[in-house]
Order: C-alpha cells, then structure tokens, then sequence
C-alpha cells in the first residue's frame, strides 16, 4: 500500500520530492503470499484486482516468445503490426496504444492538459484519472454519481462543459455500472473539451459504444488487453481516438513505450478471439451467480465484478474477515465518493468463486 502524509524516515532532501508525491498514491491489492502467511493458510483466493485467471491464449504465449528472439531491435515506433491487428479486429479506426490503459491515460492528460486547466471526473471511480491529471497540475473538477450509481447527464454537463478532459468510466469500476450509449452521446454534445470513455470491462457488457467514435471528433475510448484478453502482466492498453488528436498524442508520449514483446502477445491475443469470447461467457454465468447467491445486496455489473454492500460492516472490516478465511476481495473504503460499506470481488477461477460464496454465506450466517 502507498505511504501517508509521513515523511520517509531521514532524508534531508525530502523537500526536493513535489507536493502531490509526498502523500498517498496508487493502491495495489493485497499479495497473496502475505495474506497466506498471515492466516496460516495454504491456498488463497485472488479476487482483488479484476484479473482474468486463465492463462494468456496459446497463440499469445507464442507470438510473445517469437518476438523475444528479435529484441535486440528496438522497436517500430508506430507499432504498427499491433494498429493493423486491432484494424482487423474492431475495423477501420484510428489507435493509439500504450503501456497499458494507464499509459494511454497518462499520454492523453500529457497532450492536452495545461498546468490549471480543468480535468473532470465522475465518482466514485477508477483512481488513476486524479492521480494523473494531479501530476500534470491540473484542476480536478469531481462530480458525484447518482445514488443508484448512475450518471445524471445535466449535472455532467453542467460541471464537466468547460472541462479540457472528463472521464467517464463505463462499465464503471468498483460500481459495474454501465452508462447508456444514448447518454453518452448527449455528454459529447453538451461538452466543449474531449471525453475519455474508460472501457477497460466493455467486452463483458452487451452495450458498443464505437458507433459514437464516427459521429463525434472528440471522444477517446479507452481499451485494455488487460481484462478480457488475459494480458494483465504484458501492460498494454489502447484507445479509439479522434484522426486530428493522433499526431500530437505521439508528440507527447514517451518514445519506445511499448516493448516488442507484449505488442506481439497482444497480436496473438487478438487473432484468438474465441478464446476472449469463452472468458467472457464464463465471466457473465459467474458474475450472476454471485448476485443471486452471495447474501449481500449488490449492483448490476456489466463488467467481470461484482459491488456487494456490506452493511452493517464497513468495508475494510468485511475484506479482512474473508481474508482470514483466504479470500482476498478489495475494500472500496479508498474510492473517494463512495460511503465505507462496499467491497468488490472479481470473478476468479472456479474454486475461488465457490470459496468466496461459501465463506460469504458463513460470514452471514453466522452475524444474522
Ligand atoms: C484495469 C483498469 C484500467 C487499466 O488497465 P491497464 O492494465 O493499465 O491497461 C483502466 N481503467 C479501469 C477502470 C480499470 O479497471
């Protein structure tokens, strides 16, 4: 877990580290081997960080290894056997791809955002869009969903209309919430600035929102290998983006980002498309399982989680008590703009969504 507002122990120089750095930053999930450790516990289930359980696609493994022997060659710097695969897949747009979808976030703020221009951002959500629009001095505008998670598009417009960026995230994490694409394109009608449509989970919704990239010239959509495609470790993201925006997106980006290696995984990963389709599938039995079997009341999820309410526990108290029994779920207490009684837990392999219910209904059980 990132530091507090302490200072490291001793350095003099401390005060040469920014402001935005000297508090807290990313939170990463729980390590399996320390949860293990700590409970005395052989095998432990990993349901904190929306990861996908199975393997990459053969056909990833392979390409990965094959690009392995070339590099010694830095690589093309268009990446443009990734672009032509990700043509072949979604068809003809424009791509730009990154060291994960973080990369690509991490670019865009870098091309467009001035130090104090606005960056608006709906909650609760994904962290990363603050983090980084803090990083590039910008003024974050937060804008609170509706109770029911939802996004009310007046109020969006209205305080994300003379944003230079706003980010919506669909289906949104930690809530699962999918947004209507009929909303979506009110937004982009409504706003003066460009809206990143995060869509790291839209392969396991049935909701497209790509028909909105023909009709509007500032709309990024943001994709990932990270989810769907089993590619979490690999890091590479990519995003629809409007012809105009290309240039410059390459003009800010950190030059070779993307390794030869993962680019080829990625290729690999996208020519096996039934594999995505058969997670996917699995995903979606799964995720409506936990809804009618696990006693908590929870959201409707478009992505491969599930928000679960754990009321009267608060969140941390409900994730610790799963991982004392070897399930490690992820307490939403950190996500700015949601109240402290959620947890969000990923559909994982088999025996670990069977743990999870078992130990959930016991937890209940047994506090009734
Ligand atoms: C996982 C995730 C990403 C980023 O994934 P990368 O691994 O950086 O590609 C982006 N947005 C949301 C909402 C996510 O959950």
């Amino acid at each position: 877990m990132a530091g507090n507002d302490e200072n490291p122990a001793g350095s003099r120089y401390i005060r040469l580290i920014r402001n935005l750095y000297r508090s807290g930053g990313y939170v990463f999930a729980a390590k399996a081997e320390d949860i293990a450790r700590q409970h005395g516990i052989s095998r432990v289930a990993r349901l904190a960080s929306n990861e996908n359980p199975w393997s990459p696609s053969a056909a990833a493994v392979r390409e990965g290894h094959e690009a392995l022997k070339g590099a010694n060659r830095y690589p093309d710097e268009s990446m443009a056997m990734l672009t032509g695969a990700l043509a072949r897949f979604h068809g003809d747009y424009s791509f730009v791809t990154g060291v994960g979808m973080d990369g690509v976030i991490e670019t865009i703020i870098r091309t467009l955002v001035n130090p104090g221009d606005r960056v608006a951002i709906s909650l609760p959500t994904f962290s990363f869009y603050r983090l980084a629009a803090l990083a590039q001095a910008a003024e974050v505008v937060e804008i609170p969903r509706e109770p029911d998670f939802s996004v009310s598009t007046g109020r969006f417009i209205e305080l994300a209309r003379d944003a230079k960026v706003s980010f919506l995230c669909t289906p949104n994490n930690p809530t699962g919430t999918v947004i209507p694409a009929a909303d979506i394109r009110q937004i982009l009608s409504g706003i003066r600035g460009i809206l990143f449509l995060d869509n790291a989970y839209v392969e396991f919704s049935d909701t497209d929102y790509l028909p909105l990239m023909k009709e509007y010239d500032n709309l990024i959509i943001g994709r990932t290998m990270s989810k769907a495609f089993a590619l979490a470790g690999a890091r590479v993201g990519y995003a629809f983006i409007p012809g105009w925006l290309a240039p410059f997106y390459h003009r800010a980006a950190t030059p070779f980002t993307l390794n030869t290696v993962s680019a080829r995984a990625a290729i690999g990963a996208l020519e096996d498309r039934t594999e995505m389709e058969r997670y996917v599938a699995y995903v979606q039995q799964w995720r409506d399982r936990f809804r009618t079997e696990c006693p908590l009341p929870s959201c409707p999820s478009g992505a491969n989680f599930v928000m679960f309410d754990t009321a009267p526990f608060s969140g941390d108290e409900m994730a610790l008590l799963l991982a004392e029994k070897g399930v490690i779920v992820r307490s939403c207490a950190s996500f700015p703009g949601l109240p402290d009684h959620y947890i969000r837990v990923s559909v994982g392999d088999a025996w670990e969504n069977e743990l999870f219910l078992a130990v959930i209904t016991e937890i209940c059980r047994s506090c009734a």
